[in-house]
């Protein structure tokens, strides 16, 4: 077993990092959208690690992250004129971008796909450490595969210690869901997983389409455009039910069950906290931030069930739904 280090973000362990990850190490990182675990995405070995830390399926591929637009080209085909007015827009931010590979990238970081996924991270750590490397970084979130993703160091500790050598520690996340993921076609723009960057932004510079398998379950046979989706997700060992019932009807109906079955726990948005119900906050952006944390804490409680009030399916509420969807295996109690 690896002795797992955890040090604050500060030029000596961003040094650290960077000696770490430029030996074909893996290293867990903060950024704005939720914790990653880095490695070098041009090597195919350290790429490997990372699959094997998280447990991660081989066709589920990676995002590339950049800290300059100069670390772009070499990555792929042609950049789309639509993409370089998003990168204007909205890098450094939670916004990912699918381009035709170029043959530097290896099969490993893209699954096998001939797509890339690149964003550009605006979380300070993670763009000095990607710039001290000299490389691009792929890092998906730093959790074992299906659990919920860590939006804070302790979380990647409680996932990872053993397997990594070393965690950056760069306070909360601020956004706490990942990155939104988006293609092109034909001039617009598809939404293969929603996040903090929205389609109501997005709109502003194209027709957006939200792909089906972000908000439905995919029929058995179906294929996913963005393999990710296709997985079961960001569960706490409790079972996740989305309860469509708002205000004191939702805050009935959990009471009910609670009073007939052990351990239960509720999410509420901007519900009074007791025994049963935590809050998960009264808009989207906070909801985004907590509900990663709040479905740990449920473990942590020993909840065997837990009743998230059906989110806002607006703006960042979408994004919120698309995870809460995973994390309840798409189970919706109709009150
Ligand atoms: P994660 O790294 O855990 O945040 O997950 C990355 C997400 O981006 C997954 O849902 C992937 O399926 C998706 N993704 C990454 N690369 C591609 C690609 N080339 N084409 C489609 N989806 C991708
Ligand atoms: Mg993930």
């Amino acid at each position: 077993m690896l002795e797992t280090r955890l040090l604050p973000f500060d030029r000596d362990s961003a040094n650290q990092a960077a000696e770490f990850l430029k030996y074909g190490e893996v290293v867990a990182i903060p950024t704005e959208t939720v914790y990653g675990l880095a490695a070098n995405a041009l090597n195919e070995n350290a790429v490997r690690k990372i699959f094997k830390a998280k447990g991660r399926p081989q066709d589920n591929p990676l995002i590339v992250h950049i800290s300059s637009m100069k670390m772009l080209p070499p990555l792929v085909r042609e950049v789309p004129e639509l993409a370089n007015r998003l990168a204007e827009q909205f890098w450094g931010g939670p916004l990912t971008m699918i381009f035709a590979k170029s043959n530097a990238v290896p099969n490993v970081t893209s699954g096998g796909l001939n797509t890339v996924a690149v964003r550009m991270p605006a979380n300070e750590a993670a763009r000095e450490i990607i710039k001290k490397c000299g490389f691009p970084l792929a890092a998906p979130s730093a959790n074992i595969s299906g659990k919920p993703s860590p939006t804070t160091a302790r979380h990647v500790f409680e996932d990872l210690n053993g397997k990594i050598p070393l965690i950056i520690d760069g306070g909360d996340c601020e956004v706490g869901v990942e990155s939104t993921v988006i293609c092109f076609e034909r001039g617009k723009i598809r939404i293969l997983r929603p996040g903090a960057v929205t389609a109501e932004m997005l709109s502003e510079f194209a027709e957006v389409i939200v792909d089906k398998a972000a908000v439905e379950e995919l029929r058995k046979g179906e294929s996913a455009l963005s393999p990710g989706m296709k997985y079961k997700h960001y569960s706490p060992k409790a079972d996740v039910y989305i309860v469509n019932a708002h205000g004191e009807e939702f805050v009935r109906y959990c009471t009910k069950r609670a009073r007939t079955e052990n351990n239960v726990l509720a999410l509420g948005a901007g519900v009074a906290e007791n025994g049963i119900f935590l809050d998960y906050g009264e808009n989207a952006q906070l909801q985004a931030q907590r509900l990663f944390s709040l479905l740990r804490k449920a473990d942590e409680l020993g909840a065997k069930t837990v009743l998230v009030e059906l989110p806002d399916r607006s703006g960042m509420g979408l994004a919120v739904y698309n995870r809460l969807l995973r994390a309840a295996a798409f189970r919706v109690i109709e009150v």
